[in-house]
């Protein structure tokens, strides 16, 4: 495998772009939004930077990775000559099954078509392809980069050969693959969406505020980040799309999401990607301010 073509460039796109290309592939970045492609080639050089500086890349190394990427707005030309697709695009099924159905129409026969996805049915987007056996989920963690786990996710149809390739090219990028079976959220997530949903349900109770739900979680439990901030981090339109997915996929109201996190995504507050979520982002600065909306 040489080519790989990464569909979107927003979160995720540009970190799996930015692997691929630092592991000596060729990679095609495409969007339908020029300036979403723009900032992705600005991301990857600021990433490669910080690399750079903590001497694990050299400035040559740095180069050479930008060197490998291309970037397209079209989808045709960005496929032509791919060995592999990842699809990063949003979060919505309409878009994934519209995008694999060109996919398979464009991409040469051979041509492995993976998704990002967090929690769509891999079954399902295998199904409007002519070649079910070479689709397949590769549901990489954010930030790409610094994230070891690779999930990679069999759809019902996906052959035993595409799981191998999928899992030995995972492994060249350094990256820990665990194949697991295609049920909503597959494991990743419907295990950390019921703890998000959770910790957004308390804050709406009033049980306790944002700092000390993130406080209690992080010091009680070990974890990196608290759910909050989190799910500011993912994205909170990514959260409640997925936590939707799992809502219909299993039909039990124990994955209702909190109506306040629905209120925040038809309000826009998204998150980092927004600048507002639980938590305000100012551009260059790392301090965590709560939102004055929840003082
Ligand atoms: P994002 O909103 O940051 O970026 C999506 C990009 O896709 C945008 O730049 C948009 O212009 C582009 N796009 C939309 N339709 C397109 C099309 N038809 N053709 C080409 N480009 C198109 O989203 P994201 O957070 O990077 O998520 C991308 C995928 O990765 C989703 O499936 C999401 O569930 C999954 N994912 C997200 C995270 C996370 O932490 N955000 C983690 C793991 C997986």
């Amino acid at each position: 495998m040489n080519t790989i073509s990464v569909i979107g460039s927003g979160t995720m796109g540009n970190g799996i772009a930015h692997v691929f290309a630092q592991y000596g592939y060729h990679v095609c970045l495409i969007d339908v939004n020029q300036a979403a492609l723009d900032k992705a080639l600005v991301t990857i050089s600021k990433n490669l930077d910080r690399q750079v500086t903590k001497g694990t890349l050299t400035e040559y190394d740095k180069q050479d990775t930008l060197s490998r990427i291309q970037s397209f707005n079209s989808l045709k030309e960005g496929v032509k000559n791919a060995d592999l697709v990842i699809e990063a695009a949003t979060e919505n099924l309409g878009v994934k099954l519209d995008l694999f159905r060109q996919l398979d129409e464009l991409c040469p026969k051979n041509t492995i078509l993976a998704t990002n996805t967090s929690s769509i049915s891999i079954t399902k987007i295998g199904s409007v392809t002519k070649r079910p056996d070479k689709v397949i989920g590769m549901h990489f963690m954010n930030p790409v980069p610094v994230m070891k786990l690779v999930e990679v996710i069999k759809g019902y149809a996906t052959s035993k050969e595409t799981t191998q390739l999928v899992m030995e090219i995972s492994s060249n990028l350094e990256k820990t693959p665990v194949e697991v079976n295609d049920y909503p959220g597959f494991v990743a997530n419907r295990i950390l969406m019921p703890m998000i949903n959770e910790a957004i349900y308390t804050l709406f109770e009033g049980v306790a505020g944002i700092a000390e739900i993130d406080t209690v979680m992080k010091l009680g439990m070990a974890h990196p980040m608290g759910p909050l901030q989190l799910a500011d981090f993912i994205g909170l339109d990514v959260c409640l799309s997925i936590l939707k997915v799992l809502h219909d996929g299993f039909g039990n109201p124990k994955y209702a999401p909190c109506p306040l996190l629905v209120n925040m995504v038809e309000a826009g507050f998204k998150g980092v990607k927004t600048g507002e979520g639980f938590y305000v982002y100012t551009p260059g600065s790392k301090d965590l301010k709560v939102s004055a909306r929840f003082k």
